[in-house]
């Protein structure tokens, strides 16, 4: 009798180990399952996130170019921004990108890119890199991009990003972009984003016959106004396009 009890409750306890082993078991696979399947959705979700952006933030607020629509459904945008604003990603606002500097409104970015007119055949250059977006868009759309960012330690990150993703006809450079990037001028294109409170005249001079500027111009600290700049020889047109909010070009020669 006594050993026939002993039997049972070594069976229960072998019984009870393994129902227990096995809960631990399905707990370790769901949460693995668990750690992947957002990452899986997450791509799927920010594809979704990104044609929405453009659908109402861009499109239904006037752009029309469908290479520049085209191109920003396909930049992974939250692949700029950091981790922390991964769910804002594809908002309609900039976002930080640390050292007081922001990621431009997509918007914003869409009507810059537009208004550069740009050609596959293109040489732009864009002062203020910042997170690297604006050039990786730009990268799909023109043969070269050259771009300056005066923080180490934006430049770095971006070159890195932009690297990474494989972008291979962008072109970093640390430095002060008010100045220009004398070396692979003249530029069809020259985007600049952030404001300086006058027109930079080396970006002038960089420009080629029949190049388009768009820069903000504007007091630090205000709003400025969004200009094109369009060369034709020796004659410079200047259109007013709207009022935008930028940081401030922060070199030169002040
Ligand atoms: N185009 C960027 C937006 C960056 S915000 C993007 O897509 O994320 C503007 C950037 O201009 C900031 O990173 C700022 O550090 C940089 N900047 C300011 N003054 C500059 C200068 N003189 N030369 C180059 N970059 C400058």
């Amino acid at each position: 009798m006594g050993r026939v009890l002993t039997r049972r409750w070594l069976v229960a306890a072998l019984a009870l180990a393994l129902i227990v082993g096995l809960l631990g078991a399905a707990r370790y696979v769901s949460q693995r399952g668990a750690e992947r399947a957002p990452a899986a959705h997450s791509e799927e979700a920010y594809r979704k996130a990104r044609l929405q952006m453009v659908s109402t933030q861009i499109r239904d607020m006037g752009v029309a170019d469908r290479d520049v629509l085209r191109t920003m459904e396909s930049v992974p945008r939250h692949a700029f921004v950091p981790s922390e604003y991964l769910d804002r990603a594809y908002g309609d606002h900039p976002l930080p990108i640390g050292y007081g500097q922001t990621i431009s409104q997509p918007y914003i970015v869409a009507v810059m890119t537009e208004l550069l007119d740009p050609d596959p055949t293109d040489r732009v250059l864009e002062v203020g890199t910042g997170s690297g977006y604006q050039a990786a868009i730009l990268a799909d759309l023109v043969a070269e991009v050259y771009t300056i960012e005066i923080v180490p330690e934006l430049c770095a990150q971006a070159g890195e990003r932009l690297d990474a993703l494989g972008y291979e006809n962008v072109h970093t450079l640390c430095g002060d972009g008010y100045y220009g990037w004398e070396e692979h001028a003249p530029y069809d294109g020259i985007i600049v984003t952030c404001a300086p409170d006058h027109i930079p005249q080396p970006l002038v001079n960089q420009l080629a016959d029949g190049g388009r500027m768009v820069i903000p111009v504007g007091p630090p600290g205000s709003y400025q106004v969004l200009w094109l700049i369009e060369r034709d020889g020796d004659e410079i047109r200047s259109e007013r396009v709207m009022g935008v909010v930028f940081v401030p070009l922060t070199g030169g020669p002040h």
